[in-house]
């Protein structure tokens, strides 16, 4: 069983990790550009934006992320991440009456007056929740753990076209060096993967939101605090960032305005105060909305759209895609040959 995976984002590398434990033989076709995978510190944050909403799966997807970062770590793959809790600052009692009603039952949570909390937030806030199970992780890190972990052939290139069986490639080289025997190629079943820059490119309308990271020679907060930005560790240093442009309805190339600049630093002052923390660099990059996970009508299978929540439910969601695209495989197709 050979299958094509398009795209080494989280949604493609997750893919090619539970393909290639299902008994496939895997190629992933990655361009090496603009994936928000990238993105230097993500949130495991199961309570999401301002309006506290909390995913029928998220419960599921936290826990299943934080499985796969032990059994990771356990074959030797490490990646930088800390499950050290996640700590929603609430501005009011009418935003925290929101967050109430989203609730599960299931999520452990714990509602904290400011000065309790584990981390020390800026004057203002109403209310602090205590997200135990949340915390963050390495995005790049991540994908290139499950990938190395695959084993899957690596194809530099860009994917022009695809079918339920074939796909072809343009500027194709193989990582390491090889040559390949043809610019198509040839498969039991294609996954694409291929996130906001992958959808723009194949022409499709669509939400896109790009955001910033700015990173921080020092981590400001030991545990994430996030309400419209998020200050947290990361691997080296820490992060403040937010996905916050003007939501577009096509990719376009990463660009930082001086406006949004300035909102950020507004935003990490407004969190915690930014505590003499000195900005090294920044990342920027665009996702997708629209969730898609699932076969297509053209015959190959397709996980993209995942959000704000590629790292809570994606992994999650190419374990069952994976699962899906082997037991379509291990069933004969009733349509007659040709
Ligand atoms: C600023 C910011 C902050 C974020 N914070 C969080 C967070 O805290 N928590 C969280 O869970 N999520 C967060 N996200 C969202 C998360 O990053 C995305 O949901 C996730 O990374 C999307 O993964 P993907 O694999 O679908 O796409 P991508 O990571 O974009 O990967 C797509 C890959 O496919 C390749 N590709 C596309 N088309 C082709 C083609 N035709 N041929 C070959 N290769 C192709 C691209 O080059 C790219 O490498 C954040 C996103 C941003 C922008």
């Amino acid at each position: 069983m050979h299958v094509v995976v398009i795209g080494a984002g989280i949604a493609g590398a997750s893919s090619a990790y539970f393909l290639a434990r299902a008994g496939a033989r895997v190629t992933v076709v990655d361009a090496g550009l603009h994936a928000a995978s990238r993105v230097p510190s993500a949130l495991i944050n199961p309570v999401r934006g301002q309006s506290g909403g909390v995913d029928a799966r998220a419960l599921e997807g936290m826990a299943f992320t934080w499985a796969l970062l032990r059994d990771l770590g356990a074959a030797g793959w490490a990646v930088p991440h800390g499950q050290t809790g996640v700590l929603r600052p609430i501005p009011d009692d009418r935003t925290r009456a929101r967050f109430e009603r989203n609730l599960p039952a299931a999520l452990r949570h714990e509602w904290l007056a400011p000065a309790d909390a584990p981390a020390p937030l800026a004057p203002g806030w109403a209310h602090a929740l205590h997200l135990p199970e949340g915390g963050w992780l390495d995005g790049g890190a991540l994908a290139d753990a499950l990938l190395g972990a695959s084993g899957a052939r690596v194809v530099r290139g860009r994917a022009l076209d695809w079918t339920a069986r074939t796909v072809t490639l343009a500027g194709a080289e193989t990582l390491p060096a090889e040559t390949l025997p043809t610019e198509t190629l040839q498969a039991d079943a294609v996954v694409f993967c291929g996130g906001s820059v992958g959808s723009a490119w194949r022409g499709e309308a669509g939400t896109h939101r790009m955001g910033t990271l700015l990173t921080l020679d020092r981590a400001v907060t030991g545990v994430p605090v996030s309400f419209g930005a998020y200050l947290a560790p990361a691997a080296v240093g820490g992060v403040l960032g937010a996905t916050f442009e003007t939501p577009a309805p096509t990719w376009a190339p990463e660009v930082l305005p001086l406006g949004s600049l300035g909102w950020l630093l507004g935003k990490g002052a407004a969190l915690t105060g930014l505590r003499g923390a000195r900005v090294t660099g920044h990342w920027t990059g665009s996702r997708l909305s629209g969730l898609c996970a699932g076969p297509q009508p053209d015959g190959s299978w397709r996980l993209s759209g995942l959000s704000s929540k590629g790292f809570l439910l994606g992994p999650l969601l190419a374990h069952e895609l994976a699962g899906q695209v082997r037991a379509s495989l291990d069933t004969p197709d009733p349509r007659p040959a040709g």
